[in-house]
């Protein structure tokens, strides 16, 4: 008799995590990245708010942020503890949105979700990432 495959010892399925890809407003990420071409060549750094359906739908910009030369930051104490912001966005006056050192360290405090977007701040010079910096689809919807 044909051993059974039971749940109990059914080899494992290797899946990718099943989260979602996150789903960002076309509105809040262009508002974003003209931010960031207005910022230009200084660095923006923002906050994005997500609505009920659990979309990045608001772009919040961050409270005392310096936006400097080589990096943008603002003092996280003066977060806001609200818990709809659920990712951050930042710009690099450069050809490159990968995250820095100093980026990974804030996105392993910080947020789930994290956004940079290079030159030319287009849709598509935007990348996301999990706290842990590994890249993230999204999807754009308006
Ligand atoms: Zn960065």
């Amino acid at each position: 008799m044909a051993a059974k495959t039971t749940i109990a010892n059914a080899p494992a399925i290797k899946t990718p995590p099943s989260r979602e890809a996150p789903k960002i407003r076309l509105y809040a990420l262009q508002s974003a990245l003209e931010a960031a071409k207005n910022t230009y060549p200084r660095e923006f750094i923002g906050l994005f708010r997500k609505n009920e359906k659990g979309e990045l739908s608001e772009l919040v910009l961050a409270p005392l942020a310096s936006y400097d030369l080589s990096s943008s930051s603002f003092n996280e104490w003066n977060l806001p503890t609200d818990i709809s912001l659920t990712a951050s966005f930042h710009s690099h006056p450069g050809y490159s949105n990968k995250p820095s050192e100093q980026d990974l360290a804030f996105f392993g405090r910080t947020y789930p979700l994290h956004f940079i977007a290079k030159l030319p701040f287009s849709l598509s010079s935007v990348a996301c990432f999990d706290r842990n910096g590994n890249p993230l689809e999204f999807k754009v919807i308006s």
